[in-house]
């Protein structure tokens, strides 16, 4: 049959996991396509993100997802965890990310467990093959397969791509018959905008290094069309006190600068381009504890 008379089909794929396992790095590489941010930090991920990949007739969602962890205390953390729980209940079929140097942590037991109960069965995936010896993936391998919950396990490292084909058939094979969910060019739904903030926020965490502060927001303010086909953005980088102010930009404003660059350089490729960012640093003691900020998310205030 024809690719154009296969009938179509579309799902969705939620990916679970501990903090830091390589959730949104595998839903890029999937997507083929930088549509959530990366960093080493954990908590890089705040809210849902939809990443989108057509093959033939299938249409595949992927809701990349923040870190699952134990002990989310502060509101931010809670509404976190409460998006990433949610982003499964609806979907196909979950996918659960374990990090094969990390293996099996506190955070990753709790999510299998609360899986187990919920009565859903999952797929795994072992991410980072390429930081362990394949000795150590059987035992892991092993360990994670319980018999009852786990439908199959895979194998990949999705900052190179070894297993990924694998993994994607086979969610492919998944889907159900049925319209597809987005345009066929569409490849998230986060927005121009929101992206744009979002890659500004990658930036300042891979520049801030140890001292990053918790509560750190950015957000789009304005968004105008030039003449000459470019386009100038101007940012709002919200943090709670005044001395991650000063850490934000750092001496003689030298850091802001650095992030300013970084950022536009990755939106001027990704908007195909000419950018003029404009970034600004404003203190908001409040901002953790403000409703708005939570739906301008995309997360509850009250998880
Ligand atoms: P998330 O918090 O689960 O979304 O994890 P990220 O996608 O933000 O990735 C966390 C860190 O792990 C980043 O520094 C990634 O570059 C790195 N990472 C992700 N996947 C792989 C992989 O397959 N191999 C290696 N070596 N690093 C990876
Ligand atoms: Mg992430």
């Amino acid at each position: 049959m024809a690719e154009d008379e296969a009938p179509r089909r579309a799902g969705f794929v939620a990916i679970l996991g501990a903090p830091n396992v390589g959730k949104s790095t595998l839903v890029n590489r999937l997507v083929g396509s930088k549509v959530s941010i990366v960093s080493p930090k954990v908590q890089t991920t705040r809210s849902r993100v939809r990443g989108i990949r057509m093959e033939g007739a299938a249409q595949l969602v992927l809701v990349d997802t923040p870190g699952i962890f134990e002990n989310a205390k502060r509101r931010l953390e809670r509404a976190m965890v409460h998006a990433a729980w949610s982003g499964a209940q609806d979907a196909d079929a979950i996918l659960v990310l374990v990090d094969a140097k990390r293996g099996i942590d506190e955070n990753t037991k709790k999510i299998l467990k609360t899986l187990v109960k919920s009565g859903r069965k999952a797929l795994l995936a072992i991410n980072k093959i390429d930081q362990v010896s394949h000795t150590d993936l059987l035992p892991l391998a092993g360990a994670l397969d319980d018999g009852t919950s786990v439908d199959r396990i895979f194998m990949i490292s999705a900052l190179d791509g070894q297993g990924v084909d694998d993994l994607l058939n086979y969610l492919l094979g998944l889907l159900p018959e049925g319209p597809w969910l987005y345009p066929e060019d569409q490849l998230t739904d986060i927005t121009e905008r929101l992206l744009a903030a979002e890659i500004t926020r990658e930036k300042l965490f891979l520049q801030l290094y140890q001292e990053l502060p918790y509560s750190l927001a950015v957000e789009t303010e304005t968004w105008r069309e030039l003449k000459d086909d470019s386009v100038r953005i101007e940012q709002i980088v919200y943090v709670s006190r005044p001395i991650h102010k000063a850490m934000v930009l750092g001496k003689g404003g030298q850091r802001i600068k650095a992030v300013g660059q970084d950022s536009r350089t990755e939106l001027e490729e990704l908007l195909a381009r000419r950018v003029h960012l404009f970034l600004f640093v404003k203190v908001r003691e409040s901002w953790a504890d403000d409703p708005e900020r939570y739906r301008d998310m995309g997360l509850e205030f009250d998880s």
